[in-house]
């Protein structure tokens, strides 16, 4: 039994081995992989339930690794935020979503672009700089850049984000508040951050039509939201049908594979060109 024992844990010692090896590579390719431009953003569009315009794009990004296989941010975003790796790339996303918007804006298709923010690049007083520096480089009016901010982030040090928050705001860029009503945090928070939009997460929506929970929760979302002058997007909206419902609530927007999965640019200029009218 003892020698079993000992097998087990040498088992498992190499297994961990073996793993943290793994993640040890998977960061340094990671490293590399901003110097090799190999991040790709695709864009998915936000759609309007009132007059079916789009009304913005969110950027989402993809790793094509030197190996040619396409990652997604599941499988590479938890360990570029543990290495704080996430801060470079999430300087060259805004770097790229605003260099992208302006090529939309010159091409006579403006629309706003929303960039996902990790809870790690609102640590330190660098994201400011970051944003500013993004909006410069690309020569593109702050009011087209939208950052997404999930609860949990808004949680953390709340007198430092709440500057930064303030100082974001003072630029003119847009704020959604990410996978709303995941989070632990009470609703205090939406008094204090000038916040524009509520981004109602996909686990509310996607059983809405069957499941009397979640059409209460996603209603009351939407009258809160409301009455508090924000917008309200619903995430993952996958069919005709919910998006009907989501409109009797009066939800303001959609994003969901029903109207468009997340395209490469080019993709999105013709489909900007196409939804220009209502
Ligand atoms: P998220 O911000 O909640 O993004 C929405 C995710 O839902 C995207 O997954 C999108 O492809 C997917 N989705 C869109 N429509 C539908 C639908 O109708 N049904 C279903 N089932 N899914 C839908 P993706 O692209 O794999 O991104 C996953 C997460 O990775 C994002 O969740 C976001 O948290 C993170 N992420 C993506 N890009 C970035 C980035 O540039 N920076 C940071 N920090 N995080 C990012
Ligand atoms: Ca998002
Ligand atoms: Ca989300
Ligand atoms: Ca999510």
């Amino acid at each position: 039994a003892k020698q079993a024992g000992r097998n087990t844990y040498r088992f498992f010692a190499e297994e961990m081995n073996a793993q943290a090896i793994e993640r040890l590579e998977l960061e340094s390719r990671l490293r590399q992989a901003i110097e090799r431009d190999e991040f790709v953003l695709h864009y998915q569009p936000q759609q309007s339930l009132v007059d079916r315009r789009i009304v913005g794009v969110e950027a989402l990004i993809r790793w094509r690794n030197a190996d040619g296989e396409m990652m997604q941010p599941a499988d590479f975003i938890p360990i570029a935020e543990d290495s704080g790796l996430i801060v470079p790339i999430g300087n060259w996303v805004l770097r790229e979503a605003c260099r992208q918007a302006r090529a939309w804006l010159d091409a006579g298709h403006p629309c706003i672009v929303a960039v996902n923010l990790s809870a790690r690049q609102f640590r330190g007083d660098e994201l400011v700089d970051a944003v500013i520096g993004a909006l410069v480089l690309a020569d593109l009016d702050a009011r087209w850049l939208e950052l997404e901010l999930t609860e949990s982030l808004l949680l953390q040090d709340a007198e430092t984000t709440l500057e930064t928050l303030r100082r974001l705001k003072a630029i003119g860029i847009r704020l959604a508040i990410d996978d709303f009503g995941t989070g632990y945090s009470s609703l205090a928070y939406l008094k204090r951050f000038d916040v524009d939009k509520l981004k109602i997460d996909q686990s509310f929506v996607r059983d809405l039509l069957s499941d009397p929970d979640d059409a209460a929760i996603v209603h009351a979302i939407i009258e809160m939201a409301h009455s508090m002058q924000l917008k309200t997007i619903a995430e993952g909206v996958e069919t005709q049908a919910l998006a009907d419902r989501l409109r009797l609530f009066h939800c303001d927007e959609a994003q969901g594979y029903w109207f468009a999965r997340p395209l490469p640019a080019a993709e999105i200029g013709d489909f900007l060109r196409r939804h220009a009218e209502p």
